[in-house]
């Protein structure tokens, strides 16, 4: 027999711990590179995935079944009444969706990931190939040889440099803020998180949107989290930047909402203060090929979509399970690459497309939304989405009316 194909994850998040488990089930020899010496943040942030995803990944025995998720299968669609601050539904659509919270998700990964060698606080100086075709990746403490790398370390990726010189994420020109709030103190606030329960709420307003979706507290709480069971009200509030670009993002979020929001929504970004609340650049970027051995790009290395599609970690975790089948499929590294590559590129660059369909719709050039009803949203997101297809708009299934 022999030897194990050896791999070199670079970037031990979502996609890399992903990639890893990928590569211990093929049975290589798997090595992940980590810069950051903690072990990666729980902020309690939210990640949508799809339902059918969430069944793949726990059967194939990338996520643990016992990993908590919030699923709903229903999107709301809010704005303020005109010339008040009461709450006004426009629509309702059916949008199956399982919900997590990002550190329960990396934790199950990375168990899933077992004795892999996972190298933490240990940056990567740069990736080479060496004569033998063999990929080199070099350390401040190491230089090893390794028959793939893959590249995950993230939307400003270093190894996407070797794939595609000189490419850049592009601006979209907003922003975005993220944050997660414990239940307990939205008290006051039973009937939006009644329907909060059943549904993921988008709230449109002039120039931007909300997202608001429950997800699991998570079990180690150190800030007024709920144990197992609890749960989490995820945001996520789309808009202009400010005109300070180093203005402290908690108050001009809460300065956004109190302008746009209706009364409710703004009282419940008010309480955003009870945990971080991070900005987020939106930006898009595809690299021409996903792959060329011994390198190949995963997650956002590969392509940063914009939020929007809520595809980022599904596309990485997509990214895993493909490289799992190439590798299953044939002893030839390049050819298996080559396969990844054609799969991979074309699904990242559908991504980034649709990504900046739905910027141009809901933050750049929004609708009357106060003018709009049942029909007249759906009808737009038809128009919006031209005949493609995306797992939070479940065309095909009846209207929830
Ligand atoms: C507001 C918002 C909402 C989102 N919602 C969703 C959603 O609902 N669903 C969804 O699927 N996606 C969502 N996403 C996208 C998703 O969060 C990202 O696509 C995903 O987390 C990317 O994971 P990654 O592992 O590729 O990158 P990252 O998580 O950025 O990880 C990169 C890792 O590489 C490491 N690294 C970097 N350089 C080096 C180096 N030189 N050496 C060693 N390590 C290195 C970093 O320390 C980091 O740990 C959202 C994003 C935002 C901003």
């Amino acid at each position: 027999m022999g030897a194990a194909l050896r791999i070199g994850v670079i970037g031990g998040s979502i996609a890399g711990c992903a990639a890893a488990v990928a590569g211990r089930r093929v049975g290589a020899d798997v090595t992940v590179y980590e810069r950051s010496g903690a072990e990666l943040q729980d902020r309690g942030f939210g990640i949508v995935i799809p339902p059918p995803l969430h069944r793949e990944l726990v059967g194939s025995g990338y996520l643990d079944a016992g990993m908590e998720t919030a699923p709903v299968a229903t999107r709301v669609w809010l704005t303020r009444e005109p010339g008040g601050r009461s709450t006004r539904e426009l629509a309702r659509q059916p949008s199956p969706v399982t919900p997590c919270n990002w550190g329960l998700l990396w934790r199950s990964l990375r168990a899933s990931a077992g004795s892999v060698r996972y190298l933490r606080g240990e940056p990567v100086t740069s990736v080479g190939t060496a004569a033998d075709g063999r990929a080199v990746i070099t350390t401040e403490r190491s230089e090893e040889r390794y028959d793939v790398v893959v590249g995950a370390d993230g939307h400003a990726s270093r190894t996407r440099q070797s794939l595609a010189p000189g490419l850049r994420p592009e601006p979209a020109g907003y922003l975005v803020w993220r944050g997660a709030i414990p239940l307990s103190a939205l008290e006051g606030h039973s009937r939006e998180l009644e329907l909060l329960r059943g549904a993921w709420v988008t709230l449109g307003f002039p120039g931007g949107h909300g997202i608001f979706y429950l997800i699991p507290g998570g079990s180690r709480d150190t800030a007024g989290r709920t144990g197992k069971g609890g749960r989490l009200l995820a945001y996520a509030i789309y808009g202009r930047p400010p005109a300070d670009p180093d203005a402290d993002p908690g108050p001009y979020v809460r300065e956004l909402a109190e302008e746009h929001f209706p009364a409710a929504w703004a009282e419940i970004v008010a309480h955003g203060t009870h945990r971080t609340t991070a900005c987020h650049p939106v930006a898009d970027v595809q690299v021409p090929r996903a792959a060329r051995a011994p390198l190949l790009l995963a997650g956002d290395a590969a392509g940063v979509t914009r939020p929007h599609t809520a595809s980022g970690a599904v596309k990485a975790l997509q990214d895993a399970l493909c490289l799992e089948r190439v590798l299953r499929e044939g002893p030839v590294v390049a050819e298996a690459l080559e396969r990844y590559a054609d799969e991979r590129t074309a699904a990242g660059a559908h991504l980034v497309e649709l990504g900046r369909r739905l910027g141009r719709a809901q933050v750049e050039e929004t609708p009357d939304w106060a003018a709009m009803g049942q029909d007249e949203v759906d009808a737009w997101f038809r128009g919006v989405l031209a005949g493609t297809r995306h797992y939070l708009y479940a065309q095909d299934t009846p209207s929830v009316r």
